[in-house]
């Protein structure tokens, strides 16, 4: 059973999707006006994390992640650049798409934006103006805290203690410093749409309420985003959405630690960041899943050099270990022993951590166990049938690949056809004859053409194995 921490209710619950196998998840995407940093990055892979162990389970998730393409900040790097808008937020929606595929991440099934869903907003905020909800004043449309009575339950605060305690929009025509933006009038030479209130553009907030709707129904199962999104943004999404709809929102809130620098959150506005290009231009994107995998996704993790460049290290034993089971699997066949370990077991183990409220680091322990045994049942086996790999391979394959993305096979040659591999073997064959007939010019030029096709081979008293390296 599958148990999931709930914002909402603040404890563990059973996860019992509204209408299964279906779920329907919605995250919170990035603002384009830079390239994201790897505080982003952890939020967006504990994201992808969940979603791909639905999957797994055999959930038929659909995964929606909402970009911001309309916001003070981008309109501020468009003036500093003296460009559109457009051209600004373009640049960084293809970065942003280039990156989350670097980092492993699943495409959603939809990205959002809000500029392509201004009815859809508008149509939001006229229904909370007729219900009474919002109110205009000069052409700047506010919601109306007060009327909502459940507003401050996700954040599990009073309207009160809300008020001293946070950052809120300042702004001296709202009736309450809590009320918040529905829709802004423009400022002269602002980018705008028309409304009946007049030109403007949407708050921030309305975007998720009218997108995730649209997308995902008025009810649906998980919406995630990080610590800070809580409040105001996933509290105000609530009341707009439950106001507006009159129907329950969101079963399950999930909510990722922050990534720290120096036990301060790292983000952009205090500059103590590195991007995730940056990042991955240092480290393997398994590395940095790794890192993030083994800590709990809820609680502070803090980013440096030295541990990041430890989970690199910890990763050679995965990396030597798809080396050794690929040389191994070539060597083997079928008729081989089946050796006495209990794959299933540890899938079971995986299972049992993923369950307990997505246990990552437990999980990758499991992995990393299960490595090292079976590594220890090949040095005391001799013979092992290709059965015994192919079941060790698959479980890795769905969990360490799959779920938690910290393992890969295809750099070392997974994927090659049997075609292929017959032509290296036929090579190979082809080899030991020419250095039997102590032809060792044709031996090493042989050795040479493959290692020009990215084949590597290694001799040893049992023959020849190959390896593919990049
Ligand atoms: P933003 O562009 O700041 O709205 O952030 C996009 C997503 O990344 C949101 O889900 C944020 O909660 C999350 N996020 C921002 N900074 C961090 C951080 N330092 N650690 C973890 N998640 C973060
Ligand atoms: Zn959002």
């Amino acid at each position: 059973m599958l148990s999931v921490y709930n914002t909402l209710t603040k404890k563990k619950e059973k996860f019992e999707p509204i209408n299964p196998p279906d779920v329907k998840m919605y995250m919170c995407g990035p603002t384009v006006y830079d390239f994201f940093h790897i505080g982003n990055a952890r939020s967006w892979i504990s994201a992808d994390i969940v979603r791909k162990y639905l999957e797994y389970k055999g959930y038929k998730v659909t995964f929606a992640m909402n970009i911001t393409d309309i916001d003070d900040k981008i309109i501020k790097k468009a003036n500093e650049e003296n460009e559109n808008i457009i051209v600004i937020s373009e640049k960084y929606i293809d970065a942003f798409l280039e990156d989350l595929e670097k980092l492993g991440i699943k495409e959603a099934d939809v990205y959002p934006k809000a500029t392509e869903h201004m009815d859809d907003i508008l149509g939001m905020i006229e229904t909370l103006e007729e219900k009474d909800y919002a109110y205009n004043i000069n052409g700047n449309v506010f919601y109306d805290v007060s009327k909502f009575e459940e507003y401050g339950r996700l954040s599990g605060k009073k309207i009160e203690e809300l008020e001293t305690g946070a950052r809120v929009e300042v702004n001296e025509e709202k009736r309450n410093p809590l009320d918040f933006s529905l829709w802004k009038k423009a400022k002269e030479g602002d980018p705008y749409w028309d409304s009946k209130w007049g030109r403007g553009r949407p708050g921030w907030h309305i975007e998720c309420s009218a997108m995730s709707c649209k997308h995902l129904g008025e009810s649906f199962d998980i919406h995630a985003g990080g610590n800070d999104l809580i409040f105001p943004h996933h509290e105000n999404e609530i009341a707009q959405s439950v106001a507006s709809n009159e129907k329950p929102f969101v079963k399950y809130w999930l909510h990722f630690g922050f990534l720290n620098i120096e036990e301060e959150k790292m983000s952009k506005s205090l500059g103590n960041f590195f991007t995730a290009r940056e990042v991955l231009d240092k480290y393997s994107v398994e590395a940095v899943r790794l890192f993030f995998a083994q800590a709990y996704y809820r609680g502070p993790l803090n980013f440096s050099d030295e541990l990041l460049a430890a989970a690199q290290k910890g990763l050679e034993k995965l990396k030597n270990f798809v080396e050794n089971i690929n040389v191994e699997l070539t060597k083997s066949n079928t008729e081989g022993t089946i050796p006495d370990l209990d794959v299933k077991s540890y899938e079971d183990k995986f299972i049992n951590a993923m369950n307990d409220d997505f246990n990552t680091a437990q999980a990758v322990a499991v992995i990393f166990d299960f490595v090292k045994d079976v590594n220890r049942t090949i040095a005391e086996n001799e013979n092992i049938s290709t059965t015994f790999y192919d079941s060790v391979k698959a479980f890795l394959e769905r969990a360490a690949v799959g779920v938690l993305g910290i393992m890969n096979f295809e750099i070392e040659g997974e994927g090659i056809s049997e075609r292929d591999m017959s032509y290296i073997q036929s090579m190979i064959d082809k080899r030991a004859v020419a250095k039997k007939e102590k032809n060792y010019a044709l031996a090493d030029e042989i050795r040479d053409e493959l290692k020009s096709l990215g084949i590597e081979l290694k001799d040893s008293k049992e023959g020849t194995t190959y390896k593919i390296v990049k």
